[in-house]
């Protein structure tokens, strides 16, 4: 996803190359050839703007290093900048002191919510929990079904209203299933619920009642990285609509421009926990910003 980016800021340092100082005239090319770099990759403007003012500022002040040459020193500020962009340190998930722990996705409809429960579900299983997906998404016909699906292909329990009584209460269905997980001894209840294509109120409220009626320890905000520009003003909206605490970029093995889902963390100040990278239930991980910048640097 980032290869034009990572190729983009390969030829911008390859100039400076062989430079025994760096004048400002060449800090100021630099920061310009950045700056179009991100722009064309989709990142957001004010996260471009801040980025670019951080870079210029400390390229300027740098101290003159026995180390590194100016080239290295460039890259290395652009790719700390780009960490704290990215949310700076990996953020875990909190598991609550008394089980069950309670992890609601939000999204909107094609997001990738349903598959990441099953990702999630099967991350999970791998580090020794218990988990129990709970179909709370009852607009979609298919959901239930979706959701058993991708619950069985983890070898993960689901819960969900029985098929036919499919047009249940999805509140309902979510606050019963935390019963059912103490019950059963599930330590983690994973809970899939319905998105739209776009955002509306409806869906903001249900979300809303779907967050007061379970008392989430983490509600994750899934967004599809592939939908542009469009995937920081849906972050705003649920941040503000129903509140999230961390974000999962979804589809980032795709080709289209991923600057915009980059800039999700600055935006909204919330962390990018997780990555998706694929169809397949194990396409999946924990977000390393770090790892990432390094990925984008080359
Ligand atoms: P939901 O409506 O938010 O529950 O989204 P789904 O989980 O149904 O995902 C919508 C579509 O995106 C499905 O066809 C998934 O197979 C696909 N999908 C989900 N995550 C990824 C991903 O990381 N990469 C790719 N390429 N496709 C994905």
């Amino acid at each position: 996803m980032f290869d034009t980016l990572s190729d983009r800021l390969a030829a911008t340092f390859k100039n400076l190359r062989g430079k025994g100082r760096l004048s400002e005239a060449d800090i100021d090319a630099t920061a310009r050839e950045i700056r179009i770099a991100l722009l064309e990759a989709d990142v957001a403007l004010p996260v471009v703007r801040a980025f670019i003012k951080q870079v210029k500022e400390r390229a300027a002040g740098a101290e003159v290093s026995q180390a590194l040459n100016p080239a290295q020193q460039v890259i290395k500020i652009v790719n700390e900048e780009l960490v704290g962009i990215l949310g700076g340190e990996t953020r875990r998930l909190r598991f609550a002191k008394q089980p069950p722990t309670v992890i609601m996705l939000a999204g909107l409809q094609g997001s990738g919510k349903t598959t990441l429960a099953g990702k999630l579900g099967l991350w999970l299983k791998g580090q020794g929990h218990s988990p129990l997906l709970v179909a709370a998404d009852l607009q979609r016909p298919n959901a239930v079904t979706q959701l058993s699906v991708v619950a069985e292909r983890a070898g993960v329990a689901v819960y969900a209203p029985e098929p036919g009584n499919g047009v249940g209460d999805p509140v309902k269905v979510a606050k019963d299933s935390i019963e059912y997980a103490r019950a059963k001894q599930f330590d983690v209840v994973v809970v899939d619920t319905a998105g739209r294509l776009g955002i509306d109120q409806e869906l903001m409220q249900q979300a809303a009642d779907i967050r007061d009626a379970v008392s989430p320890d983490e509600v994750l905000f899934v967004v599809d990285a592939m939908i542009g520009q469009d995937a920081v003003n849906t972050a705003e909206a649920f941040r503000d609509g129903v509140g999230f605490d961390g974000v999962v970029l979804s589809k980032l093995d795709g080709d289209a421009r991923g600057g915009a889902a980059l800039s999700i963390a600055h935006v909204t100040g919330r962390q990018i926990m997780f990555a998706s990278n694929g169809e397949k239930l194990d396409e999946f991980d924990a977000f390393h910003p770090d790892r990432m910048a390094s990925r984008i640097l080359g």
